[in-house]
């Protein structure tokens, strides 16, 4: 408790501090908000002591597969608060209010032990799955870490450290990439496996991934959420792709929340995943009867990653589609259109004009798709024309001859595709 004082005297000290270098005007509302925000976190460090001592965090566990051969690679534990008032919260509404706190440590370790007993459980009922836990670089950069580490494990003399995977949050504060390579370089002579957690694509993340002792490297997921219908995040993914095989990374995409997204990923290279798709997070005892009764999505078995060369095809049909599901927004008064209408715009319209033109010009779906594609877009702007003189009946009279072309070019490209594989 005395501790905790301490700190909050030392915050209060610099936010007054603070509030007067930001000058006369912002000192009352600033010092207000700072303030709150010491009271909101000294009373979540009393509260998450407490309930750390009353036992009310639990693990819960969300598998992760290989999506082509269907194997279950590991588990991801992730905390979970059983509130006695305030009921399940889940770790975004705590964490932070804790976040480089001496007791977030704490916190880590109870996961990491957690994580090590229930291992040694599921051992003992012949599953023997790798379980990943999450830590701050904040923990990871402590000078003693390698040290409670090695601790935490020798408590546990059943368990084979190469059972225990440690995720890495918030890498880009691993400041010192000399230092954070030793600490993890002591952690693996242990036994345990690193990823690296949320990875996107910035100027640090590079010398990270060429220095860092790393085996898998997990693609943020809001890349993923979005692929389906940007292309400029799966430009994105793409680059992580590539980079990550040529440092010799593993790569595992999170966040997969249908049978599309992991169809695409696998069109891309990245055969291992996790999410909804596959599974939402458990409680450890439903892990062992969902084991037994997962099944690999059939469709993903069937995907073969495309070659470089059949990337830009891949990418201009998603982003002729992302601007069709547009058109339809606009038509029914959804959204107003803020992008160019121009057909000649189109990133399908130029590849058919260029790249499509050399290598399927002889193709021959490629003339009917090339067709297919200019009757599309002259539908589309004749429809919008008609929406904004306000004649809707004759909108809703067309709109399915739209949804029908569009579906017939649609399986032209995939029919295209599939060409380029054999
Ligand atoms: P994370 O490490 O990126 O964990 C993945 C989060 O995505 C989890 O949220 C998981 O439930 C959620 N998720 C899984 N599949 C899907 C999906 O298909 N769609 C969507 N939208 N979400 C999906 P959760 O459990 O709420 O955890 C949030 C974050 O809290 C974690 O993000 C991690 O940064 C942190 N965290 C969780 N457990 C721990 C822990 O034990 N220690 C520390 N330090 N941080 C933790
Ligand atoms: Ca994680
Ligand atoms: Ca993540």
């Amino acid at each position: 408790e005395d501790v905790d004082a301490d700190l909050l005297l030392r915050q209060a000290d610099q936010a007054m501090y603070q509030a007067k270098l930001s000058g006369k005007n912002h000192y009352e509302f600033f010092n207000l908000k700072q303030n709150d925000m010491l009271i909101e976190r000294y009373e979540a460090i009393k509260n998450i002591k407490k309930a750390l001592a009353a036992e009310e965090f639990v693990l819960y566990y969300q598998p992760k597969v290989n999506m082509r051969t269907g194997a279950i690679i590991g588990l991801e534990a992730l905390i979970r608060w059983q509130h006695p008032t305030k009921g399940f919260l889940n770790p975004l509404e705590f964490l932070p209010l804790i976040a480089d706190h001496p007791l977030s440590i704490h916190l880590g370790e109870w996961v990491i032990n957690t994580a090590l007993i229930q291992i040694e459980q599921w051992q003992e009922s012949g599953i023997s799955l790798v379980v990943s836990v999450n830590i701050s670089a904040y923990q990871l950069m402590k000078e003693n870490f390698v040290k409670r580490l090695s601790s935490i494990l020798s408590a546990h003399p059943k368990v084979n450290p190469a059972l225990l995977e440690i995720e890495i949050l918030e890498m880009s504060r691993l400041k010192n990439v000399f230092r954070s390579s030793e600490i993890m370089i002591a952690c693996k002579k242990l036994g345990i496996v690193f990823s690296l957690d949320d990875f996107s694509t910035n100027y640090s993340s590079l010398t990270y991934l060429k220095q860092l002792p790393i085996k898998l490297i997990k693609i943020d997921q809001s890349f993923v959420k979005e692929m389906l219908h940007n292309s400029n995040d799966l430009a994105i993914l793409e680059g992580i792709i590539s980079l990550a095989t040529a440092f010799g990374h593993e790569i595992i995409a999170e966040g997969v929340e249908t049978i599309e997204h992991g169809e695409l990923l696998l069109q891309m290279g990245c055969e291992l995943a996790q999410g909804y798709a596959i599974s939402p997070p458990m409680p450890s005892e439903e892990i062992s009867p969902w084991v037994t009764s997962w099944v690999n999505p059939k469709i993903w078995e069937t995907q073969t990653s495309k070659m470089k060369t059949d990337l830009p095809l891949l990418f201009a049909t998603i982003e002729h589609q992302t601007w069709v599901d547009s058109v339809y927004s606009l038509l029914s008064g959804k959204y107003s259109f803020a992008e160019s209408l121009d057909h000649t715009q189109c990133s399908l319209g130029k590849w058919l004009e260029n790249e499509g033109f050399k290598r399927f010009g002889e193709n021959r779906y490629y003339l009917d798709i090339k067709c297919l594609h200019y009757k599309i877009h002259h539908l589309a702007s004749e429809l919008i024309a008609l929406y904004m003189q306000g004649e809707n009946f004759k909108v809703s009279q067309r709109v399915g001859e739209l949804h029908h072309l569009q579906d017939e070019l649609s399986l032209l490209l995939k029919k295209l595709g599939e060409i380029t594989k054999s």
